[in-house]
């Protein structure tokens, strides 16, 4: 039947291959991947032949065409990426939207995700999250891009290339403040994985003196939310005290809920009123 099944595949460990992943490749008419050359490796591993076709960044289009005209013709096909979950920095998103717009139905074999699984190890706030994927390498957007991070008062997640790790880390040192909490995770559910639970000023220094091998996923603590500034901070006392009557309260009233707000003796503040 016609569908597009997205296939996510291990980030490592092999052993992490779902049997309904397997069964999915088995069956499919066809596969789309990322790289032929990787997703052949781990076909052969699970004893899986089944004509492969390429779908990657610089063929999407084009591929994304050839491969919709045969779901329109009532193939099937499973897309897988390199490693993970397609669509998640990964091809797959634009050939979801086409299948969509074209009524062929898609649906997910859920698997491994290094963003998730990276999440889920670093310790950190988890109930509130963000996926921010790769960091641009233009200066301009870079910028921005680390401007926003600023506001972000959930846990976020990057992917980072060891050979930019350092600059990275140096960068949102920078514009969160060295004091700020960060996982970094490597090699997950690979022979080396470590997770590294340190503060941004710790990890430049940590990889400072160590060069950054193998793949990387930083989970960073969300920054405290600006404090909203007190209705009243802009008042005088008397200014204050007149606000709480304007409400009804009588003048004692006012001059205790005033003192209250501002954290002082309501005596203080009845000094002032006389002065
Ligand atoms: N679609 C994939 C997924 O679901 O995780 C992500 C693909 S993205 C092109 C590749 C990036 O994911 C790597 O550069 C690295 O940041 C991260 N990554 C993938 N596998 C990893 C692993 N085993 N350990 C740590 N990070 C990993």
């Amino acid at each position: 039947m016609a569908c597009l099944y997205l296939v996510a595949t291990p980030i490592g460990n092999l052993g992490d291959i779902s049997p309904r992943a397997l069964e999915t490749l088995a069956a499919a008419d066809f596969i789309a991947a990322e790289d032929t050359r990787v997703t052949r490796r781990l076909l052969m591993h699970f004893g899986i032949d089944k004509p492969v076709v390429s779908y990657y960044e610089f063929n999407k289009e084009r591929s994304g065409e050839a491969i919709l005209a045969r779901l329109l013709a009532g193939e099937s096909c499973a897309l897988v990426s390199d490693a993970g979950t397609p669509a998640v920095s990964d091809p797959g998103e634009p050939l979801v939207r086409l299948c969509v717009a074209h009524g062929i139905q898609v649906t997910a074999i859920p698997g491994p995700c290094a963003a998730i699984c990276a999440l889920t190890l670093s310790g950190l706030d988890t109930s509130r999250f963000l996926f921010e994927g790769f960091l641009p390498t233009d200066k301009k957007r870079l910028e921005e891009r680390l401007t926003c991070l600023t506001r972000h008062t959930c846990t976020f997640i990057l992917y980072e290339a060891p050979h930019r790790l350092l600059r990275t880390l140096e960068a949102l040192a920078s514009c969160l403040g060295s004091q700020r909490r960060i996982a970094v995770c490597r090699e997950l559910t690979k022979l080396h994985e470590e997770v590294l639970r340190l503060t941004l000023g710790e990890a430049v220094a940590h990889f400072t003196q160590r060069e950054p091998r193998g793949e990387f996923v930083l989970v960073l603590e969300g920054g405290v939310p600006p404090k909203e500034a007190p209705f009243w901070e802009a008042m005088s006392v008397q200014e204050h005290i007149a606000h709480y009557e304007q409400q009804g309260h009588t003048r004692m009233e006012a001059v205790k809920q005033t003192a209250k707000d501002r954290g002082v003796p309501k005596n203080e503040i009845y000094m002032q009123t006389l002065r």
